[in-house]
C-alpha cells in the first residue's frame, strides 16, 4: 500500500514512511491509494478475536512490516488493556454502546496511540533514528500518548494542552508522570492555537529536518487505522446479535480522527449507512452535515473538553473525497477557508456522513437518564453522543454510539447530571496527591520551537 498527500505533492510513501514524517511535507495529511475491499471477508471477520481482527486490518495497509513482527506490536499494544475484548459493545435501551476507554488513560486514544508508541519503537529501532514529538491536546491524546511512548528510547515528547482547559484529572494524568522524556507545556491559548502550532512547525522544514519531528496527533495515519479496527469488530457483532443488515454509528466528534475511520471502514465495505458527528456547542462540523457550509466560530469551553474545538485536522481528509481526489481543489478550498475561515465546497450531500449537536442541557439529561434508567453512568462526551444518537435511530439499522472516555476521568461533570459524586477511580483519585511537571508557555510557533531545540540540546 501506498500513501500520498491531500495535497498531491511528493513522491507515494510506504506505510513506515508514512507513520515517520507524520504530516504530509506539502501540509497535507496522508491517506491510501486505495481502500481494501474486504465485503467477502465480513463473515469469517465477524468470529475474530479483537487482536486477531486487528491484524488482518492493519496488514492490509502496513505491508512493509513483516507479519511476525506486526503480530508482536499488536499484542503488545492490547494485552495492556483491562478488558479481555479490548473495546466490548454493551446494550443501552435501544442503542449499542462501544466501549472504548479500557486502556490505561481511560480514553478512547489509548487504543491507537499504544499502538503507535510500539510502532514507533520498532522502525525507530529498525532504522537506528530518533525522534522528537509535537502534540497538541484537548484533554486524552496527551495522557494517551505519553503512556505510549514514556521511558522509550530515541524519543523524547512535547505536549501542549490548553492552560486551564482540560478537566484536572485529565490534566493531572499529564503532569504527574516525570519520565526524563516527557515534557508538558501548559499553552496559554485554546486547542486550535495548539493544534495550529504543530502545524507551523511541521510547515518549517529546516525546523521539522533538523528536530526529527514526529506526529502522535490524528493527522498520523497510525491513529485512524488503528481505529479503523473497532468499528468492524463492533459493527460486526451487532450485526451478528441483531440480525440487522446496516449499521447507524454516532461518534462524539471534535478533530474528526474517529468518525473518519469510521468512514474508512464504512469505504471497505462495513455496511454502514448512516455515520452521525455528534458534537457539542462547538459545532461547525454539525453546522456543516446541516447546512454545507464550514465557517468557523468562538471556542466556547464545554463539559466535554476534548470536543472543545473548532478547526478539525482530519476533516481536511474527508474534504479530499469531497472534492473526488482531486488534489487541486482540496488546496483551493483549504486556502478559502484559511483566508476567510469559511467554505462552502457546493457539492452533492454525503449519502453517508451527517451530524448533529448535544448541547450542555442534552448532556446533563442524558447522563442523568442513562444513570437513573440503566444504572450506567456516561462520560460526558459519550453523552453528547447518545443523545444526538437517540435523534437518528431507524427501525431498519442497528445503532451504535462509541463511549469515548471512562465517567471517573469527568467526575465534576456526573456530580453536576445525577447530583452525586458517582464516578471514581483509586488510581485517577490518586495523581491529585502527585508531584507535578509543566510550564507555562505563550501560544506561538516561536516559543514552543525554542522551547523544544532548548531542552533537546541538554
Ligand atoms: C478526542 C476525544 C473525542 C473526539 O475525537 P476526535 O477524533 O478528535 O473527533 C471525543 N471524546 C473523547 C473523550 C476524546 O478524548
Amino acid at each position: 500500500m501506498r500513501y500520498i498527500s491531500t495535497r498531491g505533492q511528493g513522491e507515494p510513501l510506504k506505510f513506515t514512511e508514512t507513520i515517520l514524517t507524520g504530516l504530509a511535507r506539502d501540509g497535507g495529511l496522508f491517506i491510501p491509494e486505495t481502500f481494501p475491499q474486504v465485503g467477502d471477508r465480513l463473515e469469517s471477520w465477524s468470529r475474530l478475536n479483537y487482536r486477531d481482527l486487528a491484524f488482518e486490518i492493519m496488514s492490509l495497509y502496513a505491508d512493509d512490516i513483516p507479519p511476525a513482527e506486526l503480530k508482536t506490536i499488536i499484542d503488545r499494544s492490547y494485552r495492556v488493556f483491562r478488558d479481555p475484548e479490548t473495546t466490548p459493545v454493551r446494550p443501552l435501551g435501544d442503542l449499542w454502546l462501544l466501549e472504548l476507554f479500557h486502556g490505561p488513560t481511560y480514553a478512547f486514544k489509548d487504543i491507537a496511540l499504544q499502538f503507535l508508541g510500539n510502532l514507533f519503537e520498532y522502525v525507530l529501532a529498525r532504522d537506528g533514528r530518533q525522534m522528537n514529538i509535537i502534540a497538541a491536546t484537548s484533554g486524552d491524546t496527551g495522557s494517551a500518548a505519553i503512556q505510549g511512548v514514556r521511558g522509550r528510547k530515541g524519543i523524547e515528547i512535547f505536549v501542549m494542552h490548553p492552560h486551564g482547559r482540560v478537566s484536572p484529572v485529565q490534566e493531572r494524568q499529564m503532569t504527574t508522570v516525570l519520565d526524563p522524556n516527557v515534557h508538558n507545556l501548559a499553552v496559554k491559548g485554546t486547542f486550535d492555537d495548539c493544534q495550529s502550532i504543530v502545524k507551523s512547525l511541521f510547515g518549517d522544514l529546516p525546523f521539522r529536518d533538523r528536530n526529527h519531528l514526529g506526529a502522535v496527533n490524528s493527522i498520523n495515519w497510525a491513529r485512524v487505522l488503528a481505529q479503523v479496527v473497532y468499528y468492524f469488530y463492533a459493527g460486526l457483532k451487532v450485526l451478528r446479535t441483531t440480525g440487522a443488515k446496516r449499521l447507524r454509528i454516532t461518534v462524539p466528534t471534535g478533530n474528526f480522527g474517529d468518525i473518519f475511520a469510521g468512514y474508512v471502514a464504512a469505504k471497505m465495505g462495513l455496511p454502514v449507512e448512516r455515520l452521525v458527528a455528534a458534537t457539542n456547542e462547538n459545532d461547525i462540523l454539525a453546522r456543516y452535515f446541516q447546512s454545507g457550509t464550514y465557517s468557523l466560530g468562538q471556542v466556547a469551553p464545554t463539559l466535554s473538553p476534548s470536543m472543545d474545538i473548532q478547526v478539525a485536522s482530519n476533516f481536511e481528509r474527508y474534504l479530499y473525497f469531497l472534492a473526488q481526489k482531486n488534489a487541486p481543489k482540496l488546496v483551493q478550498w483549504m486556502e478559502t477557508f484559511k483566508a476567510t475561515g469559511s467554505l462552502t465546497p457546493g457539492v452533492a450531500d454525503d449519502p453517508i456522513l451527517t451530524g448533529g449537536r448535544g448541547d450542555t442541557a442534552d448532556t446533563l439529561r442524558t447522563i442523568r437518564e442513562a444513570w437513573e434508567t440503566h444504572q450506567v453512568l456516561l462520560d460526558p462526551h459519550t453523552a453528547v453522543g447518545v443523545a444526538v444518537a437517540r435523534r437518528n435511530l431507524s427501525p431498519d439499522a442497528a445503532m451504535v454510539t462509541l463511549a469515548t472516555a471512562h465517567p471517573a476521568k469527568f467526575p465534576d461533570a456526573i456530580r453536576q447530571a445525577t447530583g452525586e459524586d458517582l464516578a471514581h477511580i483509586p488510581e485517577l483519585d490518586a495523581l491529585a496527591a502527585k508531584p507535578v511537571r509543566c510550564d507555562l508557555i505563550e501560544p506561538s510557533p516561536q516559543a514552543v520551537g525554542g522551547y523544544l531545540e532548548a531542552a533537546i540540546s541538554r
